[in-house]
């Protein structure tokens, strides 16, 4: 009998232990995977083979140039070279999530929304018939056995990455600082032929087969940055950049729902694109005032988090940017009215004392 009570108190202490772990664990969030995509992959090798895009060196591509050259002359190669806009860093690749079903690779049709405004440089319908050639390069050239051969290399750059995420402590610290739920899964794509990284919030269903989700693509060549890469074996061990870009990038996933929620206190604050012609020039490369308030906002969260880390000296960490222009002076802000045991739950109760502030920074001019 005393043994069955013993047993009775023993396992409502652990019940009771566990519900009060629950919460702390459950309320955070969506799960965070590092990956190499096969369909960006695939892309980013048509766009080496066809020497018309910028791509990041290393001992890959020669790799890359190796293997596929016989099909250096592909429909797929030379439809790169005629394309209507010059691919850059991160177009056409950002939709390289069309492709899906790997190793049975197939492509999806994209709609207009997915093209997130670059519809106005390069039409749907070319897009879409460009990829129907992408997807004919992958079966042409088996494409299926390079990404299997490179599979073990991919799942070393894989673990590397994931081990550099724990070592900074960069997941646990970014959602520390926000106090946010992602209430989407995170997929961290990393591309070695990747001259840029960027983020898309929403891919809004671009393939049957993928829950909504937001990605990050993680450029090789903005983690490495040395004259010698062309002759390196690519790697993906945590370096100073690792932080900036997870932080940076990431920080659009806490954002986005935020200034979905917020976005009349924002466009109130447009009248800036009129009056500050730095403001109008970044607003329209980065599609509109919000983008581009939102680009100022997550690199001056990120600022704040190196200045806390000590990566950043306060100086550097407070100072504008050429593009990122209010990032400085947000980061500011930031630092000052949002510490860590302050009185706002999270970001979002902040998020219009930031505004308010930065508007007072700024008032409108008359005649604007
Ligand atoms: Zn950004």
């Amino acid at each position: 009998m005393r043994f069955f009570q013993f047993a009775a108190r023993f396992l409502l202490c652990f019940l009771l232990c566990f519900l009060a772990w629950l919460p702390s664990r459950a309320q955070p969030t969506a799960a965070v995977r590092v990956l190499v995509h096969p369909g960006t992959e695939l892309l980013q090798i048509i766009h080496l083979l066809s020497d018309t895009a910028q791509v990041a060196e290393s001992t890959y591509n020669a790799e890359v140039v190796r293997h596929f050259a016989p099909y250096r002359r592909h429909p797929a190669v030379l439809a790169a070279r005629r394309l209507s806009r010059a691919i850059s860093c991160d177009y056409p690749v950002r939709l390289s999530w069309a492709f899906y079903d790997f190793p049975d690779l197939k492509l999806a049709t994209m709609r207009p929304e997915h093209l997130d405004g670059y519809e106005q440089e390069m039409p749907l319908a070319e897009v879409q018939a460009y990829f129907r050639q992408c997807l004919q390069f992958a079966r042409d050239t088996r494409f299926v056995e390079f990404y299997h051969a490179h599979a073990p290399q991919y799942g070393s750059w894989v673990q590397e990455f994931e081990a550099g995420l724990k070592q900074q402590k960069l997941l646990e610290t970014i959602d520390r600082f926000y106090r946010l739920p992602r209430h989407r899964p995170v997929a961290l794509t990393l591309g070695v032929l990747n001259c840029g990284s960027y983020a898309m919030s929403d891919l809004r269903g671009i393939n049957p087969a993928l829950p909504n989700q937001h990605t990050v693509l993680v450029s090789y060549r903005q983690l490495v940055l040395s004259q010698d890469a062309p002759a390196k074996a690519p790697r993906f061990r945590p370096t100073a950049q690792t932080a900036q870009l997870v932080w940076h990038e990431l920080g659009h996933t806490y954002l986005a729902p935020v200034f979905a929620r917020h976005q009349p206190e924002i466009n109130r604050l447009a009248y800036l694109v009129r009056q500050d012609p730095r403001a109008k020039q970044w607003a329209a490369a980065r599609g509109g005032w919000s983008n581009f308030l939102n680009e100022n906002v997550a690199q001056a969260v990120t600022n704040v988090l190196k200045l806390r880390a000590g990566t950043l000296t306060q100086a550097e960490a407070l100072a504008s940017d050429d593009f990122y222009i209010y990032s400085g002076e947000l980061a500011a802000l930031i630092e000052h009215h949002y510490k860590p045991a302050a009185r706002y739950k999270n970001f979002e109760a902040y998020f219009p004392v930031l505004l308010r502030a930065f508007a007072k920074n700024h008032p409108a001019t008359a005649a604007k």
